[in-house]
């Protein structure tokens, strides 16, 4: 540290980009700091930097890591710590640009295995930016030495030294991700899609602010007789809950009554949850994915057969591509789409779904035949689909009664409390039928998987082979290609975002004219399963976190370069 002391005075107030010199290792009393890119000017992107803090120093006990959940929750821990210790340490600093600054990438709601905070051999390694100050372009050399002899030091020793943290939340963090993990792996041999533990808060504070919603207008979650289910979690012992059956179910009820905002829970339950945030046992399967209508989007060569055919163009909908869907047939490509990456949960809201693409019902057929009507709506495929590929259906449906048909599960939304109502929806489907012609054919269809094509990747952009950036929450700059993944709901953090965009282009490297999209995204999951989001990029990014396969998936899908292939393969049934 002294060295980096003495450099850091000899260049005060030289030309900015004698701050290069600081490039290089250094050892501290309490770890050691890598300073392994220095910024070009004070208003570049800021410099990055890691520490690394012997176990020993450190001192978290095995049983904060002893487990994937576990060491997933810490990380996540540390790096909040980081972070809001950086946040309150730093007041407002003079200088031009990024000076002064120090941050680490900074979590939400969701617990999300990042690469921010990573154990090395119970080494904790922590990666942040350092905005190098400045006056104007004179680096000021001063503060410099503030931050990195003593701002830096008291930030580890607050927040990355398990003697300086509170215990007992510590390990309400731990053991909460672990409970979670727990609960959602129980699922499918429970017989469950999902499960919503009692006492939930589920709706947020508003549409842009995720936190719990507070006061006493809030309801807590309360789970019907019939669908309330007891497990015991592996720290908190016992929880009761609504576990939602694998089948069909529907969430019906009046508008405002809280279908959507269960449905929006359901949708992140493939994540866990801080303590606090009111669906800490809120779970979905891993494999569950929202789908909805995306009009505007690109589709190539999509077997949308099952849903679409007879298109007034004559196109084939065997491969259907277009570079500007309609609500229905983006709406059924999404759902081809998420059968190809390997789902086995669909959530679909009325609110956001193309109406004929989810009913035709019995005036509109007589009026319109089915020769002249391209599109064979949802209702006449959501039992194909459960009973051929074992994909199970949540929907949120207020307005058609049609559906009572389908569904093995009722649940209506009253007043925000879910009340069983699977009996009665039959028995109207019973009393008033509605004559309507199912036309749905004997099976959902054959789906063919699609090889998608190496050469339909181009992530260079100016003189840089590979650029490759996330602009905020919702869009990949892949090379000179824009990927709008505004519509892949269950995305939540920009890191992801970015770390999505870093496996597209590593994915390509698997794409070798024979493998699926599936094979080819599978390859991808199981070499991040064994090297961690690190292998994404040849140098240690600290702002990527974890997503899934059908995100991957979701975002290639988005491409609008992409070609693929389509095989005689059909889509694996499983
Ligand atoms: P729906 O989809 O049935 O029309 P929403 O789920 O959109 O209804 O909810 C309507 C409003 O009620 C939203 O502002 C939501 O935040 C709020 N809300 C949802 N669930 C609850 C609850 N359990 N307690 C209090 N308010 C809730
Ligand atoms: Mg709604």
């Amino acid at each position: 540290m002294e060295s980096l002391r003495q450099k850091v005075r000899r260049i005060d107030g030289r030309g900015y980009p004698a701050y290069r010199d600081l490039r290089g290792i250094y050892r501290y009393e309490q770890f050691i700091l890598y300073i392994d890119h220095v910024q070009g000017d004070p208003f570049a992107s800021p410099s990055r930097m890691r520490v690394r803090v012997p176990a020993d120093t450190a001192g978290f006990p095995a049983d904060t890591h002893s487990n994937l959940s576990r060491e997933i929750a810490l990380r996540d821990y540390l790096t909040r710590r980081f972070s809001e210790t950086c946040r309150s340490t730093q007041g407002r600093r003079m200088g031009s640009g990024k000076s002064g600054t120090i941050a680490i990438d900074r979590p939400g709601q969701e617990i999300l295995e990042r690469t921010s905070v990573v154990l090395a051999d119970g080494d904790i390694e922590a990666r942040f930016v350092v905005g190098l100050p400045a006056f104007g372009r004179r680096i000021a050399g001063r503060h410099a030495e503030t931050m990195l002899c003593d701002e830096i030091p008291g930030i580890i020793a607050t927040s990355l030294i398990c003697a300086a943290i509170d215990q007992a939340d510590l390990y309400r963090h731990i053991m909460t991700a672990e409970d979670a993990d727990a609960l959602r792996s129980r699922l499918s041999d429970l017989g469950f899609v999902a499960f919503v533990a009692d006492g939930s808060v589920l709706p947020r504070r508003s549409g842009i602010d995720p936190r719990p919603a507070e006061g006493a207008g809030v309801v807590p979650f309360r789970s019907p007789e019939r669908f309330r289910v007891a497990v015991t979690l592996p720290n908190r012992g016992a929880i009761t809950g609504m576990g939602i059956p694998k089948g069909i179910s529907l969430i019906v009820g009046g508008g405002y009554h809280g279908k959507s905002t269960l449905l929006r829970a359901l949708e992140l339950g493939i994540y866990n949850h801080i303590p606090g945030d009111g669906r800490e046992f809120v779970v979905t399967s891993p494999g569950t994915v929202k789908i909805r209508a995306e009009d505007g989007r690109r589709i190539e060569k999509v077997d949308i057969s099952p849903f679409i055919t007879n298109l007034p163009t004559g196109a084939d909908t065997t491969s259907f591509s277009t570079e500007d869907a309609s609500g229905s047939t983006s709406q059924a490509a999404n759902i081809i789409e998420a059968l190809e990456a390997g789902a086995d949960v669909l959530l679909i809201d009325e609110d956001t779904s193309a109406t004929n693409f989810m009913i035709r019902d019995h005036r509109m057929q007589e009026l319109v035949s089915k020769d002249m009507e391209p599109i064979t709506p949802f209702i006449d495929k959501v039992r194909h689909l459960h009973q051929e590929y074992g994909v199970s259906t949540v929907l949120v449906i207020g307005g058609s009664g049609d559906y009572f048909d389908v569904a093995d599960y009722v649940i209506c939304m009253t007043a925000y409390i879910p009340v069983d109502m699977t009996a009665e929806a039959h028995a109207i489907a019973e009393n008033y039928r509605t004559e309507r012609q199912r036309e749905g054919g004997e099976s959902f269809g054959m789906v063919r998987c699609r090889i998608p094509l190496a050469e339909s990747f181009d992530p260079g952009r100016g003189r840089r082979d590979v650029k490759i950036t996330a602009k905020g929450l919702h869009t990949i700059a892949f090379g000179r290609e824009m990927i709008d993944l505004s519509q892949v709901e269950q995305i939540v953090d920009t890191s992801q975002t970015r770390a999505v965009g870093r496996a597209i282009y590593y994915a390509t490297r698997y794409m070798d004219g024979r493998r699926t999209m599936r094979d080819v995204v599978g390859a991808v999951f199981r070499d991040i399963e064994k090297g961690g989001l690190d292998i994404l990029q040849e140098r240690p990014a600290g702002d990527f976190a974890v997503f899934r396969a059908h995100d991957l998936a979701a975002a290639i899908n988005r491409l609008r370069t992409l070609r693929v292939r389509s095989s005689d393969r059909p889509v694996r049934k499983d």
